[in-house]
């Protein structure tokens, strides 16, 4: 019996809960619990008329309370708390830092099931599937079997896009047909049915493949020594050309945390499945200690895996931003891959960035942290330059491989040279890059062919390449129908959608995007005996479709690979000796001040999966700005010249890595509300700062580039803060004292550090 108890008080402690509630509240432990309350336990307490899972955050005074009397925690389900000290400590810190309720941030870091204050789901939820179960090679076997079954032959070619393999509803759902469209294939054997549960985890029945035998390079070997004799908690940029083998420096860093120091690891990576190439090296080395977190596991799955972390009894974490929150104790390595990559922060609450809750978690833990790219953020940069980070360098291919040739190909040149009729394809695919196709086709060797994903915001561009941009803030305006105008998505700045090019005179014609659909229907065209596979947002939406793909790619069974930016990360075939990027503008011209940032990594990453093995390769990019700095650097493998030109840009105006910014977007369902809310949480901050003086800069507000997303109507204001904690002041200030009007339906969002401003 404690103290407090024996002196006819109960315990109070104080609980986090998941609401939208920035403070903690206090309960009373009941005098006999299941198991003890320590900090970060799970406590199911009762709010208003239900019970909910809370996290006990440490005891209380009881002072905030008053007069009223606490109420008494219903249940402690577990025997040890859910989140140990340190994984606690992380969520304090996310919670303060992006002034998100700290109950939020313990639900979030933890596996699904263990957030609901029902038991877990049984095991055995399973998913109904369709499969292939017999082959209709030829186009006229296909027009028999389905002559007087069109539904079905829909949804039976649907299926083989889908790789031979999706669920039932996604089928129904995209075709919008009846399940009796299945039962008729169902019957006619042409299909079969199959259940996914627990043993469907593909990294489980997957090869691991062969741990290669390779004795590291001199770089590899001094990036490797240098991070081993590293202090505890120290940081590592290492900056490794496409191909120079940083897999390998992970791995050996790995043996000797693991298998030597007997520690743990993590290992984030951009997306799993569009990297089962680099999962499969950790597993041939490390096998059943590793345990690979994926989107794809069910709850079920999820939690045996965090147990299996949580017990030891798997040493290797590997997965997706929230692995960073693996339950591992006595943590020696934290490697960060592809560090660069926007997918590493978290788009909705809590908007945190893993790379940099890596960086906090590694230097608390004392273990070794190591940020790997080709293209490091300009942030991570500044933070080696600034002597945070420590830079190691990987400058060449491994294995005598060198980086391909690349050619910037003029699309307005391409447009003079072309003959009326051949005009509109040629700017898709140019004569030089059809040419090359035709080349490796003769040679069995295989294409990587990418084409950018188009962003929502439109713009501007004369036939010469000219875009309309901000006079103040160096970003495109973006184009506006209703009433017909550009705008400036960071100052308001506004003028009209003038027909003239400023620079040149030519008209002005807004960009449509184009589909990958359309570029494949004129790469059949063209080239008809190709074999092509398409990797989009279409292709990919079965759990397993990028893998099934991307294998498909590796045993040569593809000759040209199109698709958008998830075909440029990671992939290593040796047999890919063309790579091209059929317009390299697209992301140059969002309104978002890391346009030429992500446009100049996207590129150095396409072309770095040109030429990894001894037959070379070559690499096209097609554009109308060869002279841009993204396209120029890219081109020429240089990304010391494309830092300095880029991180000059960013003085003046300044952003990100020169000071740091929040943006505050206001959403809701009616347009003038939202405006008008918008205004008065901007006169709020306008007012805080001149009041304060933080030394903030508010901007706006603005409607969003993107003006609308799911029928919410979208406005935002920019902060820009030199300093992190007058920031987090305001930001804290805001939350709490600006009341939000609408019943629930309108949204204030506070996005720290944001990675798009879209
Ligand atoms: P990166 O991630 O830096 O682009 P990878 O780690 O994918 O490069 O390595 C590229 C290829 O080089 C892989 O096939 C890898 O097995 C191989 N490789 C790595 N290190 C060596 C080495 N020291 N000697 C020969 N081949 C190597
Ligand atoms: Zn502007």
């Amino acid at each position: 019996m404690t103290a407090s108890a024996s002196a006819g008080r109960p315990r109070l402690v104080e609980v986090a809960l998941p609401l939208p509630l920035l403070q903690t509240f206090t309960y009373a432990v009941p005098e006999t619990t299941r198991h003890p309350i320590v900090p970060g336990s799970r406590v199911v307490v009762p709010v208003r008329n239900g019970r909910t899972i809370g996290f006990c955050v440490g005891e209380s005074d009881g002072v905030s309370l008053g007069d009223t009397v606490p109420k008494a925690i219903l249940d402690v389900p577990d025997a040890e708390p859910s989140l140990r000290a340190d994984l606690l400590a992380l969520c304090r810190w996310i919670s303060e830092y992006h002034v998100v309720p700290l109950g939020l941030v313990c639900r979030a870091v933890l596996p699904g099931p263990l957030g609901l204050a029902a038991r877990p789901a049984p095991e055995g939820r399973t998913e109904r599937l369709l499969v292939i179960a017999q082959e209709l090679p030829t186009l006229l076997e296909r027009d028999a079997a389905f002559k007087r079954a069109p539904q079905q032959r829909q949804l039976y070619e649907l299926l083989e896009q889908l790789g031979g393999r999706a669920p039932v509803p996604l089928l129904l759902q995209r075709l919008g047909c009846t399940s009796s469209v299945v039962a008729g294939l169902l019957k006619r054997g042409l299909v079969r049915e199959e259940r996914e549960g627990r043993s469907r985890d593909p990294f489980a029945s997957r090869p691991a493949g062969q741990a290669a035998q390779v004795t590291p390079s001199a770089a590899q070997r001094a990036a490797i020594d240098a991070i081993l004799a590293g202090a505890p908690g120290a940081a590592f940029l290492l900056h490794g050309i496409t191909g120079s083998g940083k897999t390998l420096v992970y791995l050996q860093v790995l043996e000797q945390v693991v298998r030597k120091e007997g520690k743990s690891a993590i290992v984030l990576v951009p997306e799993i499945a569009l990297t089962p190439q680099a999962v499969d090296r950790f597993r041939a080395v490390f096998g059943d200690e590793v345990a690979v977190l994926h989107s794809g596991l069910s709850d079920g799955e999820r939690l045996d895996a965090w147990r299996a972390l949580r017990r030891g009894e798997k040493r290797i974490a590997v997965g997706a931003r929230s692995a960073v929150f693996a339950p591992l104790a006595n943590l020696g390595a934290i490697i960060v891959d592809e560090e660069h990559e926007a997918s590493y922060k978290q788009a909705e609450t809590p908007r945190y960035h893993a790379r940099d809750v890596a960086l906090i978690r590694a230097r608390e833990a004392g273990a070794r942290c190591v940020l790997g790219s080709a293209t490091p953020s300009l942030e991570s940069w500044k933070n080696a330059q600034d002597g945070r980070l420590t830079l190691l360098s990987l400058p060449e291919r491994v294995g005598g491989g060198r980086l391909p040739a690349v050619r910037v190909l003029d699309l307005r040149q391409e447009l003079r040279a072309s003959t009326p009729d051949e005009r509109a394809r040629r700017q898709v695919i140019s004569a030089a890059l059809e040419h090359g196709l035709r080349e490796r086709l003769a040679r069995g060797e295989q294409s990587i062919l990418l084409l950018n994903r188009r962003g929502y915001a439109s713009f501007v561009q004369c036939a010469d390449g000219h875009v309309a941009s901000c006079p103040n803030c160096s970003i495109s305006l973006t184009y506006h129908r209703t009433p017909e105008r550009l705008v400036c998505h960071y100052c308001l700045h506004q003028e009209a959608a003038g027909r003239a090019c400023g620079d040149c005179g030519a008209p002005m014609e807004r960009q449509r995007g184009l589909g990958t659909q359309q570029v494949e229907r004129l790469l059949v065209e063209r080239l008809p005996e190709a074999r092509i596979a398409r990797m989009d947002v279409d292709t990919t939406t079965g759990k397993w479709a990028h893998t099934t793909i991307l294998d498909r790619v590796g045993s040569g069974e593809v000759d040209v690979l199109l698709g958008t930016q998830m075909i440029a990360k990671g992939l290593d075939f040796p047999n890919v000796t063309l790579v091209g990027v059929i317009d390299a503008d697209v992301g140059i011209n969002l309104p978002d001040f890391r346009a030429s940032e992500r446009t100049f990594q996207l590129l150095s990453q396409v072309a770095g999966r040109a030429g990894r093995g001894p037959k070379g390769g070559e690499v096209v990019i097609q554009t109308r700005v060869p002279g841009h700095h993204a396209v120029r650097h890219a081109a020429a493998h240089d990304f010391l010249g494309f830092v300095a030109e880029e991180m000059a840009s960013r003085e003046s105006p300044p952003y990100p890595p020169t000071l740091r910014l929040a943006n505050v977007v206001v959403s809701g369902l009616d347009e003038v509300a939202v405006a008008d809310f918008a205004r008065h949480v901007t006169e709020w901050l306008v007012g805080a700062e001149s009041r304060f003086s933080l030394g903030v800069t508010v901007l706006g507000p603005a409607p969003c580039p993107i003006e609308r997303i799911k029928t919410r109507f979208r406005w935002h204001t920019i902060l820009k803060s030199v300093h992190a904690a007058p920031l987090t002041r305001l930001i804290r200030g805001l939350m709490t004292g600006v009341e939000v009007p609408g019943a629930g339906e309108m949204r204030l969002v506070v996005d720290r550090d944001p990675v798009s401003l879209l």
